[in-house]
């Protein structure tokens, strides 16, 4: 074999196991005008919130959404429980066995065939502005197509730069993805009640409290309308929560979907796949026939 052969093989190895991403991703940030002048989403992620715990924690930010909204405390996220399968599943909308995402690597996915919500939005509106805030590299890779994309150091970062960018560019699509909890749980237990735990959970509220105080300013004062959906990719057990796709507490988690003026309504039972056809359907976008969920509006 000659050298350069030798190179040429060993280049194409790599370009073969590399993901399939930009890596200067992070640094998009184009804060481009919303378009759409009245219905827009907020979708919160709280990355490893349990539903009991969640039930036992003082969340009055959330509270005042589970008033004008769905909630279910008996959500399934489907199997492989964890991260990257989890937020595929839901800004997916389809089942692992479609995004063929079953750890925490993009090695394999199938993005392409099953675009996110992102894509699948400016596919039928190419006008939309989205953004995507979180302290999670990885989590940026979920999506794609934003116009504003940052990694920060801490969920209060990722807070202030989310009510910022409300108030200079308020996109169509706002992501938020909050790390402490699952941060705690990690290093001192997912549990119903543990202290650490809650106040984990009660300083995600309390960040959530802060941008719905913006959201709650634009609605009356520039009549828009939002959906709010706030919801979780895994619960846990012990310290942790991979492989136990049989464990209620950590496989069944719980979703919120707020809209402006709705009565509430618990559902007993659905999936984290009906979250994207419920938030693009807010958008006035239906008919994608390869989606495993339901809208639930
Ligand atoms: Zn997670």
């Amino acid at each position: 074999m000659t050298k350069s052969l030798f190179f040429s093989l060993l280049t194409s190895f790599v370009i073969f196991s590399c993901d399939r991403f930009d890596a200067d991703k992070e640094i998009c940030t184009t804060c481009k005008p919303g378009s759409e002048p009245v219905r827009k989403v907020l979708f919160v992620g709280w990355d490893g919130v349990r539903s009991d715990a969640l039930k036992n924690a003082s969340t009055p930010n959330l509270d005042s959404l589970i008033l004008s909204g769905i909630v279910s405390y008996n959500c399934d996220r489907g199997e492989f429980t964890v991260s990257v399968p989890g937020w595929s599943t839901i800004l997916h909308g389809v089942w692992p066995n479609k995004h063929n995402l079953s750890e925490n690597s993009f090695r394999k996915n199938k993005y392409e065939d099953y675009p996110d919500l992102i894509s699948l939005a400016k596919q039928f509106k190419p006008n939309l502005s989205a953004t995507v805030l979180t302290n999670w590299d990885d989590f940026l890779r979920i999506t794609s197509n934003e116009d504003y994309s940052q990694r920060y150091d801490n969920d209060e970062q990722v807070t202030d730069a989310a009510v910022q960018l409300l108030d200079e560019c308020t996109p169509d699509i706002m992501i938020l993805h909050l790390d402490y909890p699952d941060y705690i749980g990690h290093r001192l237990g997912f549990s119903s009640s543990g202290m650490e735990y809650r106040g984990a959970i009660e300083v995600s509220d309390f960040y959530l409290g802060r941008v719905m105080e913006k959201i709650y300013a634009r609605e009356m004062n520039y009549n828009e309308e939002w959906m709010v959906v706030v919801t979780t990719d895994h619960g846990g057990e012990g310290t942790g929560h991979g492989g136990q796709d049989n464990l209620e507490q950590t496989r069944k988690v719980w979703s919120v979907i707020r809209t402006p003026g709705a009565t509430n309504h618990e559902l007993t039972q659905m999936n984290s796949v009906d979250l994207l056809p419920t938030m693009l359907k807010w958008l006035g976008i239906t008919g994608i026939t390869n989606l495993d969920g339901v809208s639930l509006n």
